[in-house]
């Protein structure tokens, strides 16, 4: 056991969680038929359509009843919610996963590594700091698969590393009048340790989803941390365009990352 995570793991077990994931935040339309419905810094995604919305990530145990009331600010329905995302199964993202499903009635999808986690309520988590109320997965998402609701596409990608099954999802706006790209992101930012014998692939991991996340071109893009995206500057400034930003914030996330591999593994 490293130094390091003998610091780190009581740090994340006991400090307590930022106010910022707590405080409620503007629910707005972020582009075409996306909307933020999340806390001032935990990234909730209601992504809308005729035959039904889809939520992707449910923050804290707290908070369901702060994302239900910003769904309903904005004109929408909790009952019409009929397929529930996340990005990564850590408990700030999903949490509030249960109750959620509890509220809404729907479906809950998730790639084969997270869907463990969240069956298990975090206690699959090799890192081993996670723990919230389990919850039943409907539907496997393997890479590349396409979530269908009415007319909503949404790509599944598998980027995983933060946790075994992190993922992002890819779809298509139309703003004012034009098609964009949208990338729903799980940004690679670090766990601590990097050598857990429950996660053995997790340096292959996290390089393989920076290599393919380079690839990637959204002209709009959001995370699950709203620090991790700027969100309240373009919030502000009603400007969510942003293709230069998600180059900058990878490569950033992989330095970090690539430090860390040094400090741990000296590699
Ligand atoms: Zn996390």
């Amino acid at each position: 056991m490293s130094k390091l995570l003998m610091i780190a793991l009581p740090l994340l077990a006991f400090a307590a969680n930022p106010p910022e994931w707590s405080r409620p935040f503007p629910p707005h339309r972020i582009a075409g038929h996306i909307y933020y419905v999340g806390t001032e810094d935990l990234g909730c995604y209601l992504i809308t359509g005729k035959a039904g919305h889809i939520l992707l990530n449910t923050g804290l145990e707290d908070s369901p009843a702060m994302i239900a009331s910003s769904i309903e600010k904005l004109g929408f329905k909790l009952s019409d919610i009929k397929i529930l995302l996340t990005n990564q199964a850590h408990f700030d993202h999903v949490a509030g996963l249960a109750d959620m499903q509890k509220m809404t009635g729907a479906k809950v999808y998730a790639t084969p590594p997270d869907a463990k986690l969240i069956e298990s309520g975090g206690k699959a988590d090799p890192s081993g700091f996670t723990n919230y109320k389990p919850t039943k997965v409907d539907r496997i998402l393997n890479n590349g698969d396409i979530i269908r609701l009415g007319e909503i596409r949404l790509k599944t990608i598998h980027h995983f590393g933060h946790t075994p099954g992190s993922s992002s999802y890819e779809t298509t706006v139309v703003e004012n009048g034009k098609q964009l790209s949208f990338l729903m992101v799980n940004m690679g930012s670090v766990v601590m340790p990097l050598t857990s014998p429950g996660y053995p692939a997790i340096v292959t991991d996290f390089r393989a989803t920076f290599a393919h996340q380079k690839t990637l071109h959204p002209d709009i893009w959001v995370a699950t941390h709203g620090s991790q995206y700027n969100l309240k500057e373009k919030f502000r400034s009603k400007n969510f365009a942003d293709a230069a930003g998600y180059q900058e914030a990878v490569v950033s996330f992989e330095k970090t990352f690539e430090r860390q591999v040094k400090i741990e593994l000296g590699q």
